[in-house]
């Protein structure tokens, strides 16, 4: 008999910083995938608050005690990423109509550069809808308590990164 293929989720963004939102989505979607690899898209115009190397530090802390999560990072586009790992789809998590709108063109851009791999959408957990790495953003550099939005190693490593940008002024 054929050996089945192992099913190999990839799931792409920014993670400047990693939320509790994301978290939930990478935990179900290795409920889902033999294998999941988060990767963390390398885009120098974006104005980042992490270094990539400090966003795959903190993934791979998270994301410690699930087995089934890899932690890389890639340049270009996603299709040619996914098509390089062998991959069998894009996860996606879906918050709102305003993501829809934007992830819907994405998927189809996607599957045009690369028909082998599907997108699926895994529909954000109730209590993190509202949450975005650009409000974590936001509320951090004005000073503000994100222990609710991302995971206390997070919290911790932002708390310091502002103290010290704050001594080097
Ligand atoms: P980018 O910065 O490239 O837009 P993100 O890292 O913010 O990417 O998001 C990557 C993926 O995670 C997207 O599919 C986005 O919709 C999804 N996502 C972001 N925040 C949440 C959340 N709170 N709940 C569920 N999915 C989310």
């Amino acid at each position: 008999m054929a050996q089945k293929l192992a099913r190999r989720g990839i799931y792409a963004g920014s993670f400047d910083p990693i939320t509790l939102g994301h978290l939930d989505i990478i935990t179900r979607a290795s409920h889902i995938f033999d294998e999941v690899i988060v990767a963390v898209g390398v885009n120098t115009a974006k104005i980042s608050i992490l270094t990539v190397a400090e966003r795959m530090d903190l993934l791979k802390k998270v994301c410690k005690g699930i087995r089934n999560v890899r932690i890389d990072s890639f340049e270009g586009l996603v299709a040619d990423y996914a098509l390089s790992q062998k991959a069998t789809a894009l996860v996606r998590g879906l918050r709102s109509e305003a993501d829809f709108a934007y992830e819907m063109p994405m998927a189809q851009a996607n599957r045009t550069l690369a028909s082998s791999i599907e997108t699926v959408f895994i529909p954000a957990g109730k209590e993190y809808c509202y949450i975005s790495s650009s409000l974590v953003r936001e509320v951090v550099t004005f000073g503000g308590s994100v222990a609710a939005l991302v995971p206390p190693i997070v919290s911790r490593k932002l708390s310091e990164k502002m103290v010290k940008r704050k001594s080097l002024r």
